[in-house]
């Protein structure tokens, strides 16, 4: 089964989509999600131009500051803190990654926690990791609601990632945990990765490495979750971690490239922008 990460991606769209009609009316105003762009990297273009798409699918507002690649890290903290005290802006979103001169963990840490989006502020990681209230990153969420739509159920499965990111790996590998799955995390220092992989039953790669995880690495019946989004060294078309073509008649479920993890991360990122809508809103 190939997981239609698009068409599951649109169900959540329409859901959040009636969830903020029906809230905007009660409150008087619509959420509003204000996406930071610093400087002119053509793939964040294309990202924040899909992020403004889908805000306007669901009825939030959404306003992109552009600034220029130069801008002073101070101004840019300045900016957040104005953002953070302004009530009419729910969700704060600053594209990634940053000039090298602005100190990118500063920037996270000086969102206001309550707008924090792409669940990345210290506050929100510990609370993942502890278990307590939180924005939950986008990515990660939309692989285990990908999973949930597939109909498979983490519990008593063992699961294996490939890549320990603070944006993917880390984050999906404590949620497959919290959702009592038995874990183990790889990553460029694994020894014989092929024989950790062929013992997965779920299959999360995040690893940034065009079609790395080949069909002799995965065992019959796996689901995999292909996070991966590369530029094929040959045709330049965009590509996964994993080589669909010898994995996918293996796998009992798995995500497509592109069309799968991709879309789900934006619908979650809509999920996220009305849940800190709501948390002001209603207090
Ligand atoms: P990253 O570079 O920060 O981390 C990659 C991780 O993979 C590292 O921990 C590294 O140790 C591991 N790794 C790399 N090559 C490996 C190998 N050969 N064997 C074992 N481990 C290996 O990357 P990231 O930010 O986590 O992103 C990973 C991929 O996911 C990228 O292709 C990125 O574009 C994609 N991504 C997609 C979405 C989406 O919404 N679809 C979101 C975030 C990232």
């Amino acid at each position: 089964m190939v997981i239609d990460g698009k068409q599951i991606a649109r169900d959540l769209k329409s859901s959040v989509a009636e969830r903020v009609k029906e809230s905007s009316e009660r409150i008087g105003r619509a959420p509003q999600l204000v996406v930071i762009l610093v400087g002119e990297d053509p793939a964040s273009e294309v990202y924040v131009r899909n992020k403004a798409k889908a805000c306007e699918e669901v009825g939030i507002l959404n306003r992109t500051v552009r600034l220029d690649a130069s801008t002073p890290e101070e101004e840019l903290l300045s900016l957040l803190r104005s953002l953070n005290a302004d009530p009419k802006v729910d969700g704060i979103l600053v594209q990634l990654p940053l000039p090298q001169h602005i100190d990118e963990a500063k920037v996270i840490a000086t969102i206001d926690r309550e707008k924090d989006v792409d669940g990345f502020h210290p506050l929100n990681v510990a609370g993942l990791w502890q278990k307590t209230p939180h924005m939950a990153p986008c990515t990660p969420k939309g692989i285990m609601k990908l999973l949930a739509a597939a109909g498979v159920d983490p519990k008593g499965k063992r699961a294996v990632v490939i890549g320990r990111s603070r944006i993917v790996g880390l984050p999906v590998a404590k949620m497959l945990l919290d959702a009592n799955a038995t874990v183990t995390l790889c990553h460029t220092r694994t020894v014989d990765l092929a024989s950790v992989t062929r013992e997965a039953e779920i299959l999360v790669v995040a690893a940034g490495s065009a079609r790395m995880v080949t069909g002799d690495m995965v065992s019959e019946g796996v689901t995999v979750i292909d996070v991966g989004m590369n530029r094929d060294p040959l045709t330049n078309k965009l590509c996964g971690d994993v080589d669909f073509d010898t994995v996918a008649p293996k796998a009992s479920a798995i995500t497509p490239v592109p069309g799968g993890v991709g879309p789900m991360t934006i619908a979650c990122l809509m999920e996220n922008t009305l849940e800190c809508f709501l948390l002001h809103a209603d207090r």
